[in-house]
């Protein structure tokens, strides 16, 4: 997907490449701040896709705690590195991520009269049942998205009419130089499934989320369940569940809707290897289990071309295609460096 991903996935600049001791650093991070390291570690095993080849040294992060630490110690040393959350957003290539790829597992989540607090790694339909547990409304729409809430604040996500950045108080992050902040909503540069993490300015790197709040309002416990129930059927009856895909491969451009154009293009079905368009959402690839991050590529690359042939719309990529991907101009290391 050569233009189809251009300023979108890759163009941040990248921090001078450093020798990259993966046995090393493994054992230092195990050391210094107890995660647990993992070489040539699958990434496919870790993105809803189902498709990704080997992160250099994969580490798991299992609180705030060592979350910071950890981003830290990448960024104070210039080691490249990605943070993964439930990898639901992005198409992780076959070569897989050089240098570090965190994946955020930190999990804390209370509730405080209407504010929900939860880490980074909290899967979204957590925060959608605890909020119903404590009897507050706001969060319903996270019930069905299979991100974590690092991911939705990066991505703005949202669903049903309502988007995070409705319900976001602050989110506290680790920024490039190392130092921590708490952001309040307006800082974040909310837009429709964007954000300012999207768009880093120092040096490419971008900021961290360790941690957010959720500002919602008390409900009748009985009448949010119901809204959960809705959203459950909903997402039954429109979109292709229990198959592995990324959700919306492209934003919806204004006024219309990235899936239209693609069903009018006559694409639903159309395949390239193990990867084909859904019949039931032409917004979505789904992969049979047998596709490969290529075929994705292609078939996203192709989607793109023809809608913009047929209709004259350039169609924005949603999910983020990450890592190395020969041939496409985007070489070994430059993707997914610098904290991306
Ligand atoms: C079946 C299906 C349905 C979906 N439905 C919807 C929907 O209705 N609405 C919607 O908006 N999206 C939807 N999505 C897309 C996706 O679930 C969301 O965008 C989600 O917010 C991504 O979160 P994640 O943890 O999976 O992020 P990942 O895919 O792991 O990462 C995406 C990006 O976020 C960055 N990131 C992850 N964690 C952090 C962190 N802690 N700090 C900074 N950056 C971070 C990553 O580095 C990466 O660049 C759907 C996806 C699927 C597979």
């Amino acid at each position: 997907m050569t233009d189809a991903t251009g300023p979108e996935a890759h163009a941040e600049p990248r921090p001078a490449r450093v020798p990259f001791d993966a046995i090393r650093l493994g054992g230092e991070i195990q050391r210094r701040i107890g995660a647990k390291t993992v070489r040539d570690e699958i990434l496919a095993r870790h993105t809803t896709m189902r498709v990704g080849g080997p992160a250099d040294l994969y580490v798991v992060v299992h609180n705030a705690f060592e979350l910071r630490a950890l981003v830290r110690f990448v960024r104070t040393r210039g080691l490249p590195h990605f943070l993964l959350g439930r990898g639901s957003d992005i198409v992780v290539s076959d070569a897989g991520i050089r240098g570090v790829v965190i994946h955020v597992r930190a999990e804390g989540l209370e509730v405080a009269g209407d504010t929900l607090i939860a880490e980074a790694g909290v899967p979204l339909a957590r925060i959608a049942t605890e909020a119903r547990s404590a009897a507050l409304t706001g969060a319903e729409f996270t019930l069905a998205i299979p991100g974590s809430l690092g991911g939705a604040v990066w991505a703005n996500a949202g669903a049903h009419g309502v988007e995070i950045a409705d319900v976001l108080e602050t989110a506290d992050v680790v920024r490039a130089d190392g130092t921590e902040a708490r952001l309040p909503a307006a800082a974040l540069g909310f837009g429709y499934r964007d954000s300012r993490l999207k768009h880093p300015t120092d040096g490419g790197i971008r900021d961290v989320v360790v941690a957010a709040s959720l500002r919602l309002r008390p409900e009748d416990p009985a009448l949010v369940a119901a809204r959960l129930d809705e959203i459950r059927r909903w997402r039954r009856e429109h979109q292709p569940l229990g198959i592995p895909s990324a959700g919306s491969v492209f934003r919806n451009p204004a006024g219309d809707s990235a899936g239209r154009l693609i069903d009018a293009a006559g694409l639903k079905g159309r395949r390239i290897g193990g990867a084909v368009v859904s019949e039931q959402h032409a917004n979505w690839i789904l992969n049979d289990r047998k596709g490969t991050a290529m075929h994705v590529r292609s078939l996203a690359d192709l989607m793109r071309a023809a809608v913009r042939d047929r209709f004259g719309v350039d169609l924005i990529p949603e999910v983020e295609f990450v890592g190395d991907w020969p041939g496409t101009g985007e070489g070994p290391a430059e993707a997914a460096m610098g904290g991306r």
